[in-house]
């Protein structure tokens, strides 16, 4: 088997390892699930891993130049399926099916993730899989494999399929035709059947290192060494979200998040409905959006900067002052960071302002006081 050589899946050692080693000795199990984060390298390693065992360079793979290899950059490879969450609008949607300009809409946001793994599309909905496309890509496997190759099939989302497309997936994952093998992601491994998680091999993808984020954001993405933003995206631990945040960290945005946090911590009611009113009035859910995620990188910053030998992360970074008295373990930040989360999906769902920013306040006051588990 030839070298393995990776190109855009960064850091995860551990899971290269075991990929590699796979490869090499010909044991590719026929279905994985790769959790963790959003933006740590999940479809870059299915993508990656793909080319590779589809790539027709004799020494080195993925060649990036064979035929093979540029389909699937290309989107065009007829062993290669992919699947991923989107947002359709009216025009994209028809009955219970998607239109020509949904089916357009699908290839392109596919080709635009194979070229850029790591960066989140420009979401202004809930984002769903089609049940159509679930069945084509089932269809397509249940055919079989063209010239003794293989069906690779990614599924990004695997949680959040409905349980009509997981149903009809479920099945193949049961009885896979020979040669195929599916990668599943998903951030939240426990919102995922249990029935698919048994019949996959997993592999947890964990948070990157700051200096790696540093490293790959001035190489890949020229920003400067000194640029000052650096410091207060690299210890995301996603390149995704690092990414995200460099595109949308307008200052005012910053500045909600923070006194929103604070006003919450404090438990200070009329100073939080005052500035829920400023906020609605607003009326921009990418805004509200981006707020949420700043509320929780901030308080990620904050707490980890509090734990010995780490004084020195986020230095110059507001979340030096966040309100942070009440927030005693990492499990209490996790499920702060589940409530950002939730919110944002509210406000993809288009659920009203003003009541995703009071559930929150709520639900934040009681993690805080110990009140939920
Ligand atoms: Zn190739």
């Amino acid at each position: 088997m030839p070298v393995i050589k990776w190109r855009n899946f960064i850091g995860q050692e551990r899971i290269k390892g075991v990929l590699e080693s796979a490869l090499q000795t010909d044991t590719i199990g026929h279905a994985y699930l790769f959790c963790g984060a959003w933006g740590t390298g999940k479809f870059a390693a299915a993508v990656e891993l793909a080319m590779a065992l589809l790539c027709e360079d004799s020494e080195c793979r993925p060649c990036y130049e064979c035929d093979s290899c540029r389909k699937i950059l290309h989107f065009a490879h007829p062993c290669l399926h992919i699947i991923m969450p989107m947002v359709f609008e009216k025009e994209h949607k028809s009955g219970e099916g998607l239109t020509a300009a949904g089916w357009d809409l699908l290839s392109t946001s596919v080709r635009q993730r194979i070229a850029e793994p790591y960066k989140q599309q420009n979401l202004t909905g809930l984002p769903s899989i089609p049940l159509e496309w679930v069945r084509e890509v089932n269809h397509a496997i249940l055919r079989g494999v063209v010239d003794n190759r293989r069906n690779i099939v990614i599924i990004d989302g695997i949680d959040s399929m409905q349980k009509g497309a997981a149903n009809a997936m479920l099945k193949t994952l049961e009885e896979p035709p020979a040669g195929t093998l599916m990668l599943l992601l998903t951030e939240r491994i426990h919102a995922v059947l249990p029935t698919i998680v048994s019949r996959c091999q997993i592999l947890r993808f964990a948070y990157l290192a700051p200096e790696l984020l540093r490293s790959q954001l001035i190489t890949r993405f020229s920003l400067k060494p000194d640029d000052h933003r650096l410091e207060e995206v690299i210890y995301t631990g996603s390149l995704g979200q690092a990414l995200y945040l460099l595109e949308n960290s307008d200052e005012q945005i910053i500045k909600d998040a923070y006194e929103f946090w604070n006003l919450t911590a404090g438990q200070n009611w009329l100073a939080i409905s005052e500035m829920i009113d400023t906020l609605c009035a607003i009326n921009n859910d990418s805004l509200y959006e981006k707020m949420f995620l700043h509320i929780m990188r901030l308080l990620r910053n904050a707490f980890f900067r509090n734990i010995e030998g780490t004084e020195n992360y986020i230095m110059g970074d507001r979340s030096l002052t966040m309100e942070l008295k009440q927030i005693k373990s990492p499990d209490q930040l996790e499920l702060l960071a589940q409530l950002c989360e939730k919110a944002i999906k509210q406000v993809r769902s288009r659920v009203n302002i003003s009541l995703v920013l009071v559930n929150f306040a709520i639900s934040a006051m009681e993690i805080l006081n110990g009140q939920k588990q």
